[in-house]
């Protein structure tokens, strides 16, 4: 008989913020899980570092050129719009608030989340196993759930949206949209406008509580908790203490409900891990990199505009990186925007893929550049072979003595930087920028003096990852591993 999992998603989770609360004592439950298991502080995540990404790679196991979700914001060439999940109340305004809601509830889970690859929810249900999915915005699997829209929210979509049928495992819980028949109602739960309609810690914390002391715990139990990440991008990352210890809390309420944390571990798997971290922004002008004004020569796709006739660029901030979509004059515009980013020392990286289909990486403010493929005589950490020409310090990298790949401060980039360029059609520049800054454009947030993610650098990249009651335990992770470690735990092959 395998063990249950139950997989805690703190959103925006910084390993430096964790180690504090282990020292001070504030996170009585992870430092429980941490002295029963595995801790690693630099599980590797997916670029962007951004949650939509992130998560559809935890959830599916695929970085974002397999699973198709490539950003918070990003160009889909099949409708020629931009999509957007709700960075900011000015876009959801500017877009339409029903298109917004529609994106995050409805299209990312049916049209834009690659269907040609299972979630970890569909490949358990093959097998028989259950799955319960609470608040976390991936979700496909077979089932049929009818969502309820807040009244507020219905009046935002012209009351387009009313109740809709959403996919999901088993048991599937939206915030106040959609909560399992059997657990207590959530009247006294924060659940009202202030308390973003239920898609916080406690909501979080208490539905699996129920769940559990319900009865109803499926095999797999996802639970997402998105506090910290608002915590931090207002406080900045390294004073998230507040928000990881009041993350805590939920887990433990979790633990509780197994009646003693040894049951808890006796009968389950149990891993907390982050989706990203987030890097510190300075306060200055300079630290908001304008997009709209550096790129102002070209015609720029506008977010109340539903037609790319005509545009050169659709601009797709994504907090401290940016995917720049070339419409028009493909390698003309293409090689006339990499001219103007490449003096700016504030782009570590610019990254597009030439006329061969070969990756080129160029650092901003210097002559430094960089080619690579992939297939050739370098090996990295995953077992990709990579060829390259040029300056590995671009993305510092170096070759060690066995001819191995070694990445530094932007781990795994060749892999990350190749899957933020393939993937669905059209011709793009990716950008990730220095520490300390983040880019702006129409419908983007800007955390000037707060936190900040997105980037392809370690301290956005780099989350914890607390693996207790398993024997098994992953070596060098990144999100991606979570899918087959889930499976490998009831001896289902993920391929
Ligand atoms: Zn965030």
């Amino acid at each position: 008989m395998s063990k249950k999992v139950i997989l805690f998603i703190i959103d925006s989770f910084h390993p430096a913020v964790l180690e504090a609360c282990l020292a001070q004592g504030t996170a009585p439950a992870m430092n429980y899980l941490v002295n029963h298991g595995y801790c690693h502080p630099d599980c590797i995540s997916s670029f962007p570092t951004m949650t939509p990404v992130a998560t559809s790679s935890i959830v599916t196991g695929m970085w974002p050129d397999q699973h198709l979700v490539p950003g918070f914001i990003w160009y889909n060439p099949k409708t020629k719009w931009f999509v957007n999940y709700g960075a900011t109340l000015r876009a959801i305004l500017k877009m339409g608030p029903e298109q917004v809601l529609r994106n995050l509830l409805k299209n990312l889970n049916g049209e834009h989340l690659n269907r040609k690859i299972p979630t970890v929810y569909e490949k358990l249900g093959e097998s028989g196993l259950a799955s319960g999915s609470v608040n976390f915005f991936i979700h496909r699997a077979k089932l049929e759930h009818k969502a309820k829209v807040p009244f507020l929210l219905r009046l935002a979509s012209h009351f387009k949206l009313y109740q809709e049928e959403l996919g999901g495992p088993e048991i599937l819980t939206l915030g106040a949209l959609i909560q399992p028949s059997f657990t207590k109602p959530f009247h006294r739960l924060p659940v009202g406008p202030f308390n973003r309609f239920g898609f916080n810690d406690i909501f979080s914390g208490k539905i699996a509580a129920n769940i559990i002391r319900d009865g109803k715990q499926p095999d797999f139990l996802l639970v997402y908790l998105p506090d910290t990440d608002k915590y931090s991008h207002v406080h900045g990352p390294l004073h998230s203490q507040p928000a990881v210890a009041r993350a805590d809390r939920q887990i433990r309420g979790v633990l509780d409900a197994f009646g003693s944390w040894e049951r808890a571990l006796d009968e389950n798997v149990i891993i907390v891990m982050g989706d990203h971290a987030q890097t510190t922004i300075g306060r200055s002008h300079e630290h908001i990199i304008n997009l709209d004004k550096i790129l102002g020569r070209f015609r720029r796709l506008a977010l109340r505009n539903r037609s790319d006739e005509g545009t050169e660029l659709a601009l797709c901030p994504n907090e401290r990186m940016a995917i720049i979509y070339v419409l028009k004059n493909r390698r003309q515009v293409l090689d006339e925007t990499v001219g103007i980013l490449a003096h700016d020392r504030r782009h570590t990286q610019i990254a597009w893929r030439d006329k061969r289909n070969l990756y080129k990486v160029v650092q901003g403010g210097t002559e430094k550049n960089l080619c690579f493929w992939r297939g050739g005589p370098h090996n990295d950490a995953y077992g990709n072979t990579w060829g390259f020409e040029g300056d590995l310090t671009v993305v510092d990298a170096r070759v060690d003595r066995d001819d191995r790949l070694v990445f530094g401060d932007y781990p795994d980039a060749f892999r990350r930087l190749q899957s933020a360029l393939d993937g669905r059609r059209g011709t793009r520049i990716v950008l990730s920028a220095a520490p300390g800054y983040e880019y702006k454009a129409e419908g983007a947030p800007i955390h000037r003096g707060g936190g900040s993610h997105g980037s392809l650098e370690r301290e956005d990249s780099s989350v914890p990852l607390i693996i207790a009651g398993s024997q098994n335990n992953i070596q060098d992770p990144r999100i991606i591993d979570i899918f087959p470690f889930i499976l490998d735990n009831f001896q289902i092959a993920s391929i």
